[in-house]
């Protein structure tokens, strides 16, 4: 367990608890490496501010994100996986073993660390954008656009993103409005094009959310033109803000290989970052797919990588 003066040398570190962390967790707990998983501010991650997952296989009827989540959780704990809460705030790399330090000045040193602490998706920050998440304002239109069919729904941003998720949420919605804060997008011209001539995409240009509307559910939204200031009210059930993801790597800046972006480097097929003993798995490293079923992926990678490497050092 973690302790101000760590005597103890820990095999495997995982820090995070999403999709990916957790599934680090069973395989490293079922190969008898007795992992310790860090639990931060959102324990279970994305999953847990979504509602009905359906895309996750081996749930035919569905299941509710949080839920999901915990039985992840039970399965790990199950084989001996030892969980801690607290924020680590600071990482030493250069050594092995790792040291990790949390807020509360506790500290623990580790052969090999799995890296997991996933995105966060970027949010507007108006009223009631948090208090109706899950309840008509949703981040992914893979995991909720099929609770809006014939639906008119709005979605907010102007990148690649925006214009994938709008063009995706058309099969399910009855129109799709995209609000932009400029009057030109950053998407690319492929992406353009493909939203532009698509007949259930409208535009809004030059204006944000002001406000999203609804006591229980989304039932519209405040909007402001940035040229004019003018202000109005625009009727839709769904509101899916795109505005960007962005990794949660800020811990790892300096000792790390990262893309522009912030997100992990990893070797190609593997999860090994540009250092020896430290893995990455799940959407900290990943921009492209980024869905539960690829984070559990790269998790079980991590955990065999970290079990092979200790293995191939006899510190196992
Ligand atoms: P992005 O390119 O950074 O675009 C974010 C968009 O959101 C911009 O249009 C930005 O407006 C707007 N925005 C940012 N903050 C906002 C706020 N507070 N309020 C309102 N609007 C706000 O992010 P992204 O679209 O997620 O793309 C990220 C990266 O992934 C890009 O490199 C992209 O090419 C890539 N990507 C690729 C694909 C693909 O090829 N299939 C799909 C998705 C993403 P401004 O334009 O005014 O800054």
């Amino acid at each position: 367990m973690p302790d101000s003066q760590p005597s103890s040398v820990e095999n495997i570190i995982i820090i995070g608890t999403g999709p990916a962390g957790l599934t680090a967790a069973v395989y490293a707990a079922r190969a008898n490496l007795s992992p310790v998983c860090v639990e931060g501010t959102q324990p279970g991650g994305q999953l847990t501010i979504t509602s009905d997952v359906e895309n996750y296989p081996g749930f035919p009827e569905g299941v509710m994100g949080p839920e999901l989540m915990e039985r992840f959780r039970k399965q790990a704990e199950r084989f001996g996986t030892r969980f801690v809460s607290g924020d680590v705030q600071a990482v030493d790399l250069n050594q092995r073993p790792f040291t990790l330090t949390f807020a509360d000045g506790r500290q623990s040193k580790t052969r090999a660390l799995i890296i997991s602490t996933g995105a966060s998706a970027k949010w507007i920050g108006i009223p009631n954008e948090r208090r109706l998440m899950g309840r008509g304002v949703s981040g992914c239109a893979t995991c909720d656009g099929f609770f809006f069919k014939n639906q008119d729904i709005a979605v907010v941003g102007g990148g690649d993103t925006a214009m994938e998720e709008a063009t995706f949420l058309t099969r399910f919605a009855k129109s799709v409005t995209v609000i932009h804060r400029r009057d030109t997008l950053r998407a690319s011209k492929a992406m353009q094009d493909k939203a532009f001539k698509n007949p259930k995409i409208k535009f809004i240009w030059d204006t944000e959310v002001s406000d999203i509307l609804g006591e229980n559910d989304v039932q519209g939204l405040k909007l402001k033109n940035l040229k004019t200031g003018e202000s109005s009210e625009m009727k839709v059930t769904g509101l899916f803000v795109a505005i960007g993801h962005q990794p949660n790597t800020g811990l790892f800046q300096g000792q790390l290989q990262m893309n522009e972006t912030g997100y992990l480097w990893v070797e190609p097929g593997t999860s090994k970052t540009s250092r020896a003993g430290v893995f990455a798995a799940g959407d900290v490293a990943d921009h492209v797919y980024r869905q539960a079923i690829t984070a559990a992926g790269t998790g079980c990678m991590a955990a065999i990588e970290a079990e092979r490497l200790l293995e191939s050092e006899g510190s196992h």
